[in-house]
């Protein structure tokens, strides 16, 4: 039996002040190591979430800590009006890991994906000949791309939509996975396809296998950029370095976020090819936090970590057992469908246990298990790269106690 004891649910406390933007689920955590987090009553939770891939690597990663401490120590912000010493090693170090020819250094995922998208605009102007304000940039619906006002103009979610316009224009939303409806939205006035390899938020949708090289074929012969969000997907989590590694494809631009941080700090990045970053001269872009000393202390860490390719393994067979356990509750009804890649998984909870995502993760979080709902009845489950294969099963313990309860 699972310990049910001291439901740690509490409510906002009197005199709220915090904006209401976010509902999350009442618990209050106040300390995390490796993939368990305890909150302020003392209760431990195992973190299925982790910082939605923020976390690739636990809570508080002894090396990822070392490394922030030394720099701490050292120097912290040079603003990007000096530079620093561990700026050109930082980018040359995710560049070598991600294949790609050069970085701009930015601090949320948001941020990568605008400096992606001025990138694409600039590039279309001025090497494709498209008249500014013209340019306009395939995208697909579903996806998220972040909170900014360009960002949620990319989005057909109507939570991130809603009453927040004029929107950014330029954007063709067509339906993910679907490459004829990229072909007919591409004209001359394309500067780039901006696709997430498998949709985060949306409950982890995995396009089919031939959707990211067609993609790069049609961005090819339109003269267009390939521009992947591997801001959630990479760093990793499906089991490679990139996302789209796993299909042979090296787009134009890619966005990094989150796990670049090691979960200590915001760090991100758009890292591709050179001629591309390289419109952005002196003076048209920057962030006076991108790329500081401790950003690239700790970035530097990340790439450490992942450089050996042992997590990116890991991710695939821990994934893989994982999947097999998720089947088995689509197996026994308690699950409609599964999707997962590498140690990432969406699950939708089957209907006739008329439980919405939301009611599972609260229920989960009640016997120490933390994951988080996304639309409907979809769940996903991200845990740490860096799990223990007991506390993986233990939490696939919990989840399928919490399902067999609900068909009761
Ligand atoms: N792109 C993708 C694919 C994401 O999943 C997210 C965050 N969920 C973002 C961009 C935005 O990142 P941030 O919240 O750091 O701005």
């Amino acid at each position: 039996m699972l310990d049910e004891t001291a439901t740690p649910i509490t409510a906002p406390p009197a005199g709220n002040r915090l904006a209401p933007n976010y509902h999350p689920l009442q618990v209050v955590l106040a300390h995390g190591e490796g993939s368990w987090v305890t909150d302020t009553d003392g209760h431990r939770y195992l973190d299925f979430l982790a910082g939605y891939s923020a976390l690739n690597f636990g809570h508080r990663h002894p090396a990822l800590v070392a490394a922030a401490a030394a720099q701490l120590d050292r120097l912290t912000l040079t603003s990007r009006a000096f530079d620093h010493e561990l700026l050109h090693p930082f980018a040359r170090a995710v560049t070598e890991l991600t294949d790609t020819q050069m970085l701009l250094p930015m601090n949320t995922g948001v941020e990568a994906v605008e400096t992606a998208v001025k990138a694409a605009r600039r590039w279309g102007h001025e090497v494709k000949g498209v008249p500014d304000g013209d340019a306009t940039i395939v995208v697909a619906a579903e996806a998220f791309h972040g909170r900014t006002t360009t960002a949620v103009s990319m989005s057909t979610d109507p939570e991130a939509r809603g009453g927040f316009g004029p929107y950014t224009p330029g954007f063709r939303i067509v339906p993910y996975d679907d490459v004829d409806a990229v072909d007919e939205a591409i004209d001359a006035s394309t500067v780039a396809v901006l696709v997430e390899p498998v949709q985060g938020e949306a409950g982890v949708r995995i396009p089919a296998p031939g959707y990211l090289p067609r993609l790069r074929e049609l961005t090819e012969t339109a003269g267009a950029l390939l521009v992947l969000d591997e801001v959630q997907s990479g760093l990793g989590r499906t089991g490679a370095t990139l996302a789209q590694h796993r299909s042979g494809v090296q787009a134009d631009l890619t966005t990094l976020g989150k796990a670049l941080g090691g979960g200590l700090l915001p760090v991100s990045a758009c890292v591709g090819r050179a001629d591309v970053l390289g419109v952005l001269e002196p003076g048209t872009h920057g962030s006076t936090f991108g790329g500081n000393p401790l950003a690239c202390a700790v970035g530097l860490a990340v790439v450490d970590l992942l450089r050996p390719g042992d997590l990116q393994a890991r991710a695939t067979e821990l994934g893989q057992e994982m999947a097999e356990r998720l089947d088995g509750l689509v197996d026994e009804g308690l699950l409609a469908r599964v999707r997962t890649v590498g140690l990432w998984a969406g699950l939708d909870v089957a209907p006739g246990l008329g439980l919405a995502g939301r009611e599972l993760c609260e229920r989960l979080a009640r016997r120490g298990l933390l994951a988080k709902d996304t639309h409907g009845a979809t769940v996903r489950l991200s845990p740490p790269l860096t799990i223990d294969r007991a506390d993986l099963h233990h939490g696939l313990d919990v989840l399928t106690e919490v399902l067999q309860d609900a068909a009761r």
